[in-house]
């Protein structure tokens, strides 16, 4: 089911949560909204479900007006951080509970809650109560209720929040798994980035009631729209530079620690004023400066093995981090070095 986000604002008393919003989510897409704590990702997702009206735009399921329609016409499956189970009910009967508000009985509604304790492989615990089952048990118990019903459109309101970090990246294969078998159109809420960044077709990046950007992890993160987006995403360094010359693509930008070649996509204009970013492991250290070189001084390293982490000074700017995976060279804190960017690598964005 095609979703159609259209302009949607949304006031809570005085306070603006959403200002009009604009997304259109394909049908089978494996969609997230990702934002800081307090941006408005879960009023979004409410509103998608039916629990809030918005105050003005549009809400669609393929052609059709959502607005106005109840939550439970909507044929939509949630699944919340606190997995929301009945304590009193079995599993089998916590799954089956979605199916007998809507009546439906017999060989089908048996057929039915098994098909789903099936797909989240928790076939064997149809019989234990809520309390018997671990976090992430409970969180697949809550996604077969969310699946049994056979939605539309499956709503995940931070799924994985309240699970330990190693049950956390188990149940992310398994959402994913989830997905790739039943191709529902899922739009999944969350503030973590690498959920984010190893689960999604696409993102939408949201801060303070507005969409930052809207793309695929890899566009998100080589290519943010802003600061805001580039920092959200991953770890980035910032320059301030100033354009020197455009050449077929690619600009000369001056910094004050010497001049580097950028890609760029739109050509920036000779003079403007940049913010030069690149990402830690964008960095490699070398001995000798080349032509995607600058100056750096090494101010602090730490060795973990498989990587090793560089603070650098570059220019009157402290505190570069770069990290180089599978260190063999080591630099010792004082040491002058040249740090290689590649012009792809960089990012370049306007500088107010
Ligand atoms: P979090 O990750 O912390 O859940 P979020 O991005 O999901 O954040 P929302 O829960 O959508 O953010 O909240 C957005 C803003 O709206 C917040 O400032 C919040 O305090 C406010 N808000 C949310 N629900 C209500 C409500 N029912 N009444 C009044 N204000 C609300």
């Amino acid at each position: 089911m095609r979703v159609t986000i259209e302009n949607v604002s949304k006031r809570f008393e005085t306070t603006p949560v959403l200002r009009e919003v604009s997304i259109a989510i394909e049908e089978r897409e494996l969609f997230f909204l990702l934002g800081p704590s307090g941006c408005g990702k879960t009023t979004l997702l409410r509103l998608i479900a039916g629990f809030y009206d918005a105050d003005a735009g549009e809400v669609r399921f393929g052609e059709r007006r959502m607005n106005g329609v109840p939550p439970h016409r909507r044929n939509t499956g949630m699944v919340f951080q606190n997995y929301a189970l009945w304590p009193h009910m079995k599993v089998w009967e916590n799954v089956a509970y979605g199916l007998d508000i809507r009546k439906v009985r017999g060989a089908a509604r048996r057929q039915r809650v098994d098909e789903a304790l099936e797909i989240v492989r928790m076939g064997g615990y149809r019989d234990r109560s809520p309390n018997q089952l671990s976090g992430g048990q409970q969180q697949r118990v809550a996604l077969a209720r969310a699946l049994v019903i056979k939605p539309d459109v499956l709503l995940l309101d931070e799924p994985l929040s309240n699970l330990d970090a190693q049950l956390r990246l188990e149940m992310r294969e398994e959402i994913r798994r989830i997905h790739e078998e039943t191709r529902i159109t899922t739009i999944y809420v969350t503030h973590d980035q690498d959920e984010a960044l190893s689960l999604a077709d696409r993102i939408a990046v949201m801060r303070e009631g507005r969409i930052e950007q809207i793309g695929a992890p890899r566009t998100l993160y080589r290519h943010p729209a802003n600061r805001f987006v580039a920092d959200f995403i991953g770890e980035c360094n910032w320059l301030e530079g100033e354009i020197a010359a455009v050449d077929s693509g690619r600009a000369r930008v001056r910094t004050a620690a010497g001049e580097l070649l950028a890609d760029t996509p739109e050509v920036t204009g000779v003079g403007a004023r940049v913010w030069l970013g690149f990402r830690p492991e964008a960095g490699t250290l070398l001995g000798a400066p080349d032509e995607h070189t600058l100056p750096a001084t090494v101010e602090r390293v730490t060795y973990l093995g498989r990587v090793e982490q560089y603070r650098l000074r570059i220019g009157p700017i402290d505190g570069i981090k770069v990290l180089q995976t599978n260190p063999s060279q080591h630099h010792a804190p004082g040491e002058s070095v040249a740090l290689q960017l590649p012009p792809g690598d960089l990012i370049l964005l306007p500088r107010g």
